[in-house]
């Protein structure tokens, strides 16, 4: 069996393409631009890597940008003060402080000073709390986007047997309630978990969200069973040339899509669905902030 390959790059300008109609519709009906604030602390080179293609993106579907790249040794308070600012400001309708913060911030802290209707990466407690209990939140940009995948792909994903490897804040705890929301039989591994091999292979989706390349083999997939991998690792590869790198996920490529049914592919799969993600959470935080419909 060769397994279908999600394509997430395809999917993801998809998403941004109804993004975009969506702005056109807030401007010329209701003169409203949607704003999106990024917050950068520090130099962090993947970092600065994501905001300027969110800047980018956010810019490309008609929205307003605005980015603050503040010093790695800002005050807690200065960032906090900014975040205040923000919150006032009318024309800011999502605001994301890019992560890790430097060590001498308090994430917890900084992430739940955010008004929870423009946390558009969904981390703030309150629309944790409000997910985890199957209220109208904003979801965290990536398990959304491994779930629009899921959704797209099967139709309706109740009673399906979901693993997600990996418990993470932003990534493994908010993908299994999204699956448990959407009536899946959800178990959540992690680096305690005793024999990982024999609870994947019963899985009909597994969800790899670890961090440690190409962990996954193939022959821990279940036959047909849909492989949504969300891990980015970064490799040396000098069959590529002196100094070169590829990025790989936390499934084994090939291994694993001889046996899936479907595979999303690193890169290409979930990474592009973050950002279009962010996009679309942003507009919804909009047209809630307005008072008007939301986007499907
Ligand atoms: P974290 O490091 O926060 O979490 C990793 C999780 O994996 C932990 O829960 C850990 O368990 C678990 N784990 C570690 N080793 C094992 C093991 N041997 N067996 C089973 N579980 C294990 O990572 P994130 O959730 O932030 O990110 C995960 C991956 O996803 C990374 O590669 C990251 O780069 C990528 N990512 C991709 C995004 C995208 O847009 N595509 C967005 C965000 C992340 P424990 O809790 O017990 O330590």
């Amino acid at each position: 069996m060769t397994a279908t390959v999600i394509d997430g790059k395809e999917f993801a300008a998809r998403v941004r393409g109804q993004v975009a109609e969506h702005v056109d519709r807030l401007k010329a009906d209701h003169g409203i631009t949607p704003g999106l604030a990024v917050v950068l602390v520090g130099e962090d080179p993947a970092s600065q890597v994501y905001v300027r293609s969110k800047g980018k993106m956010t810019v490309e579907v008609g929205m307003k940008s605005v980015e603050h790249r503040l010093e790695a040794d800002t005050s807690e308070a200065d960032l906090l003060a900014l975040i205040d600012q923000l919150n006032k400001d009318a024309e800011i309708h999502g605001i994301l402080v890019q992560l890790p913060l430097p060590k001498h911030l308090n994430e917890d802290l900084v992430i739940n000073s955010i008004d929870p209707a423009k946390d558009v990466d969904g981390f703030h407690i309150s629309n944790v709390g409000l997910l985890g209990t199957g209220q109208k939140s904003m979801v965290p940009c990536t398990p959304l986007g491994c779930l629009m995948m899921l959704r797209d792909h099967h139709g309706s994903i109740s009673g399906m047997d979901a693993v997600v490897i990996g418990r993470s804040n932003i990534v493994g705890k908010p993908m299994a309630q999204l699956l448990l929301n959407d009536s899946a039989t959800v178990t959540i591994a992690h680096s305690r978990t005793k024999d990982l091999a024999e609870i994947v292979r019963r899985a009909d989706i597994v969800v790899a969200a670890v961090g440690r390349p190409e962990m996954v083999p193939g022959d821990w997939i279940k036959p047909g069973a849909t492989v949504i991998d969300v891990g980015i690792n970064r490799l040396d590869a000098p069959e590529r040339g002196a100094g070169k790198t590829k990025l790989v996920g936390d499934v084994d490529y090939d291994s694993c899509a001889a046996v899936a049914g479907a595979i999303t592919p690193v890169p290409g799969g979930v990474g592009p669905m973050t950002i279009a993600c962010l996009l679309a959470n942003t507009v919804t935080a909009c047209c809630r902030a307005n008072g008007l419909a939301e986007p499907e």
